[in-house]
């Protein structure tokens, strides 16, 4: 598994499994929060975990003119 560790003081630390349901980005687009399937990121291939970003489900709607498929690449 995969877990994000953060060391908050001297004596306190804090490890968090990542799952797919405990990680989110902003949109770029519009700022809100996306939960996002780290199992699609990977799914790329080509894992930047800097300059990969998810669009919301609105932008990703509205930058497609309305297709349904969320599979465009950002
Ligand atoms: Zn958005």
């Amino acid at each position: 598994m995969f877990y994000v560790k953060e060391q908050l003081n001297d004596a306190m630390e804090v490890s968090i499994e990542i799952n797919d349901e405990n990680v989110f980005c902003r949109c770029p687009h519009c700022g809100s929060e996306v939960q996002v399937d780290f199992a699609d990121v990977f799914a790329d291939g080509d894992v930047d975990l800097f300059g990969t970003a998810v669009l919301c489900d609105n932008c990703s709607r509205k930058l497609m003119g309305g297709a349904a498929c969320g599979c465009e690449q950002v």
